[in-house]
């Protein structure tokens, strides 16, 4: 390994190549800037884009009359009246031009006839969740943007360049230390702005249906720069995440389609239908919000009415094969090889953490609190309120990620001050390596252990004692176990100094979810409080946390409302 500097320099740095990044990157180069495109993963290859196999939610009325103003009206009812209106109505309104630049990209949206085809998903009123079959939506959508990128002049990629602290100057943003995998050793880049899109953070959780790069980083990164985060205590629960029997090589959450599709019965461990005990219904389609669902199927299980797994049954039994086999074609010879037979029996299902409604506080520009800062896609807070509606993370992620392109592109020269980078190059290359572990902890056992903890104490019920041990226990781990923890620098590829990094990164954002979620004290969306099971209209407010001097401090703020009337003079609805 070599622990020589390289030093790089750009217009725009993006970091994280998911959907968010590689359209910002689009973005920037076709409005002029010279771009460098960075991953810790591969290009492309290393976020939950890639991973979507299902929904995309943009109202381009294909299926059925839809205008992005009844989509907004969907968004800001499923985000319990926190929404950061704003965003939400640019999420609605420019969703349909980038779905349909992504087709003029070779995409390949599902058609019917001669029609984009649009299915209902839960929450929307309308069919409008478009989709590539079979399964195949985010491949479709990752594989788009990279093809185009390599077509594009002006981006660099890089791939297995982790970052690892934002270089800030005067209170700006200049650049970025990054820890290159294959060497250990560090790199700086200067940049006019930098687009941080390295997604969200569902795997702090144990049961999660994230990649291992889905860490918080985003959050700890913009902290650590100093900029505001946003409603940190909403991490969506997905409601029917597999649980049983085994299933390799699938999506976790591959389950809502079939839903959407053909309809499929929930049920209790007593074979009971339940949803409605919970103040919603689902009409034989499934179409209840995720946040009611999964607390449905918690408090089922809390009542002794769990399956045998301990979750709910989704049950296909009253479909024949012909039937599953139109609407699923090879999946269902992949699920035969896993011996499942939805014809027979019932599969277990149980709530997974899934997607982070908080995140990097953004004006309409995608700028951040901090100057020089943007950000997009689930690195993003606000948006969505207190849940998220299904559909709509591929759409912001697409808009988002192409707004911040664009508007970082006009970001004004930084002047680049090698100074300011030194207590980043000094962190990578200090990181003592090889060590004992003082307490026999390794990596491994340490981020499981915080996977536990959020999972049981900053999970799907939460309460101020259990919220208290986990803040606790994670401040122990910040101050105590991380310094202690010597990554083990015997492998090839820096994975000893990558994972330091990530354990940091996932403590800092376990800080400011536990943190924020001590102080909404009532429930809401996906923040469910079982000490405080009511919503509190009085606190219809956002969060936001930042780092000072002495640690995380919290600020409630007004929810942003539109100040213009959504449809302008002339736009039919
Ligand atoms: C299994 C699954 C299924 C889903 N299905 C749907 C769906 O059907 N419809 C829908 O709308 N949404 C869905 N979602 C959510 C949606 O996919 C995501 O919200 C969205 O793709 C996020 O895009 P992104 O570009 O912001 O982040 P990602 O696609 O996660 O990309 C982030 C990138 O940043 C990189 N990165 C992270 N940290 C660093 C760092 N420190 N330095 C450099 N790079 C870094 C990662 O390697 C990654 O490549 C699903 C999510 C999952 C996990």
């Amino acid at each position: 390994m070599s622990d020589k500097l390289i030093h790089l320099k750009t217009d725009i740095l993006v970091v994280g190549a998911g959907g968010a990044g590689m359209y910002a990157a689009i973005a920037a180069a076709r409005n002029g800037a010279r771009v460098l495109l960075l991953d810790k993963s591969l290009i492309g290859r290393g976020g939950a884009t890639i991973m979507a196999q299902m929904t995309v939610a943009v109202a381009i009325g294909e299926q059925a009359p839809d205008h992005w103003t009844d989509h907004l009206a969907d968004t800001l009812t499923a985000g319990r009246g926190l929404c950061d209106e704003e965003l939400a109505a640019t999420l609605c309104r420019e969703g349909p031009d980038r779905i349909r630049e992504m087709d003029e990209w070779g995409v390949n949206w599902t058609r019917e006839g001669n029609h984009i085809k649009q299915v209902t998903a839960p929450g929307h009123q309308v069919p409008r969740c478009v989709f590539v079959d079979f399964l195949n939506t985010g491949p479709a959508v990752a594989r788009t943007l990279r093809t185009r990128i390599a077509r594009t002049d002006g981006i660099t990629r890089i791939s297995n360049l982790s970052v690892t602290s934002l270089v800030t100057q005067n209170g700006c943003v200049t650049g970025a230390v990054a820890l290159d995998l294959g060497e250990g050793r560090p790199v700086t880049i200067a940049a006019n702005a930098v687009v941080l899109a390295a997604g969200g953070l569902t795997r702090l959780y144990q049961r999660n249906s994230a990649s291992v790069n889905m860490g918080g980083d985003s959050y700890a990164l913009a902290l650590r720069a100093g900029a505001d985060l946003i409603d940190m205590e909403f991490v969506q629960f997905f409601p029917i995440g597999h649980l049983a029997p085994r299933l390799v090589g699938m999506d976790p959450i591959m389950w809502d389609p079939f839903r959407y599709k053909l309809g499929g019965r929930l049920l209790n461990g007593n074979k009971e239908e339940f949803i409605e005990r919970y103040g919603a219904t689902d009409s034989g389609t499934y179409t209840a919000p995720r946040d009611v669902t999964s607390y449905a199927i918690v408090k089922e299980v809390e009542a002794g009415r769990a399956s045998p797994n301990g979750g709910a049954y989704l049950s296909f039994e009253h479909l024949d094969e012909a039937t599953l086999r139109d609407a699923f074609g090879p999946v269902i010879d992949r699920l035969a090889d896993n011996g499942i037979d939805l014809t027979k029996s019932p599969i277990e299902v149980a709530p997974i953490a899934h997607y982070h409604m908080g995140g990097i506080r953004v004006d309409e520009t995608m700028a951040a609190t901090v100057p020089g800062l943007y950000a997009a896609g689930e690195a993003v807070g606000g948006a969505n309120g207190a849940n998220r509606l299904s559909g709509n993370a591929i759409t912001e992620a697409v808009v988002f990620g192409e707004r911040a392109g664009r508007f970082a592109a006009s970001a004004a020269k930084s002047n680049w001050n090698p100074a300011a980078a030194r207590a980043g190059i000094d962190e990578i290359r200090n990181l003592k390596t090889g060590g004992e572990f003082p307490k026999g902890r390794t990596f491994g056992e340490l981020f499981g252990e915080l996977q536990n903890l959020m999972w049981e104490k900053v999970g799907l019920l939460r309460t101020d004692s259990r919220l208290e041990q986990a803040l606790n226990r994670i401040r122990e781990m910040q101050a105590l176990d991380l310094p202690a923890l010597k990554p083990d620098d015997a492998t090839a590829f820096a994975l000893g100094k990558q994972e330091w990094f990530d354990l940091r990164a996932a403590l800092t954002t376990a800080e400011a979810i536990t943190v924020a979620a001590l102080n909404r004290r009532e429930s809401r969306g996906a923040h469910q409080r079982e000490d405080m099971p009511d919503t509190d209209e009085r606190q219809t407010h956002n969060q936001c946390v930042r780092l000072d001097g002495t640690g995380l401090v919290l600020e409630t703020i007004p929810v942003r409302r539109l100040v213009h009337d959504p449809i302008p003079a002339g736009d039919d609805k």
